[in-house]
């Protein structure tokens, strides 16, 4: 076995048993060295042996700290499609609840990709409630395609488009519905890289240009909410980001701006512990900074449909510069990160709720449906 590839594994390994110390890791070693030998010989188009990517794909998924059978069926994911290695071998080995899952990930990646704007969501909508009677299949699919575009630049120019239009048209609307946004920000961004390379590295070179003067600004007001929060014994963590390229490049073209009419490029984050904090920090702010009039947003009353929670509001400081805070628990920045999969961990904690079953199945469906007449495609309309 190559050296660095065993590495590789060992880090998914040890990644695992930081947030699931009981997993039965004889069986995650089994379905490894069954993706191993089924794989061998294969090649990506980077010239790396192809095991790199199941086990990339593994890590993403842990990254969501799922449950065992998805960390094994995203090793095993891409074997019935590409290895002689059929339902039946899977099922024997690893059980039925994994063949289910990579049978259902092989339908997905088979799926029919529709051109037709309208048709498009209806029909995607439709797959995934007929294939996935499970929502860890488009979960896991959802990684793997985060990896493919990882990994684009070794495809050809057609391809790249190709696949980074269907990520921008199909996948980064389903992890938004699913309310995964740190996920759906790098579909979007690595999507835009190719679907338009010239506004992209345009940005992307501008913020470059400007990073130093963006870290001291935003290090200083890190520094007063920071401070001002120690003297009213609020316990939080302050996080400070330049949006994402693609919320700024949609901006620019939607509201046909340069980067430095930008109104909000900056947002910072205040989690805190509980709710009341979190209307008691929004004062503090506010009191610190000049609001910027009807850009306050309570989606801590009124969460967003696909779950998201939190307090937003603009404001202006000393600089004259806007920026955007957002508020909100700790539980509810990890729905905000990583949505539905964070749903499913405290599901998991809060007793043996199995993953999977009819009811969580249910659960989604509502959550689809409840969005179908939302956004239907924001990507064509900016353009
Ligand atoms: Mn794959």
């Amino acid at each position: 076995m190559d050296e660095q590839i065993v590495k590789q594994y060992e880090a998914l390994e040890k990644q695992i048993l930081g947030y699931n110390p009981g997993i039965d890791v004889q069986r995650l070693r089994d379905a490894f060295t069954f993706a191993y030998g089924s794989h061998d010989g294969q090649k990506r188009k980077s010239g790396e042996p192809y095991i790199i990517h199941p086990i990339a794909v593994a890590q993403i998924v842990a990254e969501l700290e799922l449950d065992p059978d998805s960390i094994i069926a995203a090793l095993l994911h891409d074997v019935i499609e590409d290895t002689p290695a059929t339902y039946e071998d899977v099922a024997k080995r690893f059980g039925e609840s994994v063949a289910i899952l990579v049978e259902g990930v092989t339908k997905l990646t088979r799926m029919q990709y529709v051109t037709k704007e309208e048709e498009q969501m209806e029909n995607l909508r439709k797959m995934l409630m007929a294939m996935s009677r499970d929502i860890r299949v488009i979960l896991i699919k959802i990684c793997d395609r985060l990896h493919n575009m990882r990994t684009m630049e070794y495809q050809s120019p057609q391809k790249q488009r190709e696949k980074s239009r269907e990520t921008m048209e199909i996948y980064a609307p389903i992890a938004h519905r699913l309310g995964m946004q740190r996920i759906k920000w790098e579909l979007e961004d690595t999507s835009l890289r190719y679907l338009d390379p010239i506004g992209y590295q345009e940005i992307n070179q501008e913020l470059k240009k400007r990073s130093a003067a963006h870290e001291a600004f935003m290090e200083s007001v890190q520094e007063k909410i920071t401070a001002r929060m120690a003297e009213e014994k609020v316990e939080c963590k302050v996080y400070g980001r330049v949006k994402h390229v693609y919320s700024i490049y949609r901006k620019m073209y939607t509201q046909n701006k340069t980067l430095d009419e930008i109104f909000d490029l900056y947002a910072f984050r205040v989690i805190v512990s509980d709710v009341p904090t979190c209307y008691n920090v929004l004062g503090c702010i506010h009191d610190m900074f000049n609001p910027v009039l009807g850009r306050f947003k309570d989606y801590i009353s009124t969460p967003k449909p696909n779950g998201y929670q939190s307090l937003h509001t603009t404001v202006i400081g000393r600089e004259g510069i806007p920026f955007e805070v957002q508020i909100r628990t700790q539980e509810m920045h990890n729905t905000a990160e990583y949505g539905i999969a964070a749903h499913w961990k405290y599901k998991q904690g809060m007793g043996n709720q199995k993953l999977g079953t009819e009811e969580t199945f249910e659960w989604v469906r509502k959550l689809l449906e409840s969005q179908q007449d939302t956004d239907p495609d924001e990507f064509i309309s900016t353009l």
